[in-house]
């Protein structure tokens, strides 16, 4: 039995005053059969840690440089998300590969990064409207999750995210529908079983994302595939967000 996660993605949105505010609410929620994960920007997250730190509530990075240290001027290593008690790290957003080019061999180096520091990676795929017209969707969230996941072993496939985000319905106020997302999600489960075998494909928990909110959380949920969900401009909304969170634990 897969253990319902709901992950909060803030983007670059928080600064100041506005990250303690919100987390101050998230740090609220009531514990139950569901996990809740924040991932505010870099700049917030040791006002996470101080905020949820005893809490259940637990917070990740959006991203991560693959190397333990050295000369690359702006980025941040495993090590110091760790060190601010980051337990989780999205990879492979499609914000970033559209518009910082990320490669999915890139993308599975992050993965890799932060299995080794002991995180757990959040792994982003999904499709454009253009790709899925010209019906590629399996294809290329097949070929992210494999590329995402080349330097991992099978005893580790069963504790990895991997969020299913159709890049047509992230931040559009339009989501795919419960059971296109379920197509999606079980495509990407089969994947994992061909890569690693039986146990990994049944404990790797697949999320959705995309225009998800309070009034559509449970259709998702209600899918045998759908674990849980990735959530951007909901989770800048305090009450908006637990309240999803607070259907994901019922
Ligand atoms: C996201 O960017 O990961 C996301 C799911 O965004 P939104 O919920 O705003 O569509």
């Amino acid at each position: 039995m897969r253990r319902a996660l709901i992950a909060g993605n803030w983007k670059m949105n928080g600064a100041g005053d506005a990250a303690a505010a919100l987390l101050q609410v998230v740090a609220k929620a009531e514990p139950g059969a569901a996990d809740l994960v924040v991932c505010p920007p870099f700049t917030a997250l040791s006002e996470a840690q101080r905020l949820l730190c005893g809490t259940f509530v637990q917070w990740g990075a959006q991203n991560v440089y693959p190397a333990p240290s050295g000369a690359y001027t702006g980025e941040i290593s495993p090590a110091m998300l760790t060190a601010l008690g980051c337990r989780w790290c999205i990879c492979g957003h499609s914000e970033r590969r559209q518009l910082l080019g990320e490669t999915d061999g890139f993308v599975g180096q992050k993965v890799r990064a932060v299995l080794d520091a002991g995180m757990t990676p959040i792994l982003c795929v999904g499709e454009t409207a253009g790709e899925r017209q010209d019906g590629r969707t399996a294809s290329v969230v097949e070929r992210e999750v494999e590329k995402g996941l080349t330097e991992v072993a099978a005893d580790e496939a069963a504790r990895l995210v991997i969020a299913y985000e159709p890049i047509w319905a992230i931040g559009a106020g339009q989501a795919a529908t419960a059971e296109e997302a379920e197509e999606a999600c079980g495509w990407l489960r089969e994947c994992v079983f061909r890569l690693f075998g039986r146990a990994a494909a049944d404990g790797v928990r697949i999320l959705y994302g995309g225009s998800v909110g309070s009034g559509n959380i449970a259709s998702f949920l209600a899918m045998p595939d759908i674990d849980g969900a990735l959530i951007g401009g909901a989770s800048l909304r305090a009450d908006e967000f637990i309240s999803i969170y607070n259907t994901a634990k019922a």
